[in-house]
């Protein structure tokens, strides 16, 4: 029987595996193995990539999101207990981070089409200091409501870890659409590090100024500690590694697109729900949904004809066993809806599926209750 591996790391890093080994032996030779130009020049291609003023490269996503918040604290734009709505359907990460901080958590369900892109209605009455919209499985979150938020003083934070390169109609990338964003190079994202690795991307420079020196035991210069801050810097081997892929990630994203048109206009089971496939996503994940409690028999029928898949995520953030104790505001008809959401989603391969394997993976699926 065929096999369809959902991920294959060694296999999506091999078109690069020669100049990815040549950069590891030039930070090698160079003798420099924290900070130095290796890092600089990542973060100013990054930048312009992003088209955001300014990218600090850091230790990892989650990092990035904490010292975001930290640096809006030191900032004086926020402070312990201020309210942060974030999307219910999010990973954890994002939670964690404001958590961390001593922010107040608001977890509110997103519209049925755009997951990870909190519903505002729903908050209208609460003060709001801080917004976390999720570029959700690769799908660029953004609309109206947020661009009026960041234009009357809320921090919107961006969590950009699963959609480097992500556009909007217009041409706007994730990672410069709200006040800040983080991103994940995590091996499994589009852009993946080879181990952990993260960035930050704002166009205010007092913020990527916090951040970075957040990053650095909080000095601003050499024995010069401003903050109480972290070690949470990028390591130069990371940056070498990133540098290599971030000039193939567009293409990387193109190769996904056309998995995911593949699956889009092959599966045709009605209990099967497409997501969006509007151009704004980088199909970090490809997620569809399946109706009627079927799900799990769903997996099943997949797994035993060679299909692996996954779910992302088979339970919301506040119900993990850490949040047991914590307040996380989640109303009842979000903790409903976001239930019914975990219970019914299923990740298929999308990152090492060619278009020819999509399409017998959808003979497959068309064949669920058929
Ligand atoms: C991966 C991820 C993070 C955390 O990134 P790490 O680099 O693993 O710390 C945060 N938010 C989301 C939505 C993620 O998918």
């Amino acid at each position: 029987m065929k096999r369809y591996p959902f991920l294959n790391l060694a296999k999506l890093n091999a078109p690069y595996s020669e100049e990815m080994k040549e950069a590891a032996c030039r930070v090698i030779d160079s003798g420099r193995y924290i900070g130095g130009g290796e890092v600089t020049d990542f973060e100013q291609e990054l930048a312009s990539y992003i088209g955001s003023g300014y990218a600090v490269g850091v230790s990892n996503g989650l990092d990035a999101l904490r010292l975001i918040i930290k640096a809006y604290m030191i900032a004086g734009k926020l402070k312990k207990g201020d309210t942060i709505v974030l999307p219910a359907e999010t990973y954890i990460a994002s939670a964690l981070s404001a958590t961390d901080n001593r922010l107040s958590i608001r977890a509110v369900s997103s519209d049925d089409s755009a997951p990870g892109c909190p519903k505002m209605i729903d908050i209208a009455s609460v003060d709001v200091k801080a917004v976390m919209p999720v570029h959700l499985y690769g799908r660029a979150c953004w609309n109206e409501e947020l661009d009026k938020l960041k234009r009357d003083g809320v921090v919107v934070i961006e969590d950009n870890a699963q959609a480097i390169g992500a556009t909007l109609a217009d041409g706007r990338r994730t990672g410069a659409l709200g006040s800040a964003a983080a991103i994940s190079f995590y091996p499994t994202k589009n852009l993946g590090a080879v181990g952990d690795a993260g960035a930050v991307t704002t166009d205010d420079p007092d913020i990527a100024a916090i951040v970075r020196a957040l990053a650095n035991y909080g000095s601003d210069r050499r024995y010069h500690n401003v903050f109480m801050g972290y070690n949470c810097r990028l390591d130069p081997l990371q940056a070498a590694m990133l540098r290599v892929k971030l000039r193939h990630l567009d293409e990387e994203n193109a190769r996904r697109q056309a998995t995911a048109d593949a699956y889009c206009s092959t599966i045709v089971n009605p209990l099967v729900q497409l997501p969006v496939n509007d151009g704004r996503s980088v199909w970090h994940q490809f997620v569809v949904k399946i109706s009627d409690g079927l799900r799990d028999e769903f997996r099943h029928f997949l797994a035993v004809r060679g299909v692996e898949s996954d779910v992302h995520y088979p339970r919301p953030f506040y119900e993990q066993p850490c949040y047991s104790t914590a307040v996380i505001n989640v109303d009842s008809s979000t903790r409903l809806s976001t239930a019914e959401f975990c219970d019914s989603i299923v990740s298929l391969p999308i990152a090492y599926t060619s278009v020819a394997e999509a399409i017998e993976i959808s003979d497959i699926i068309n064949g669920f209750h058929n």
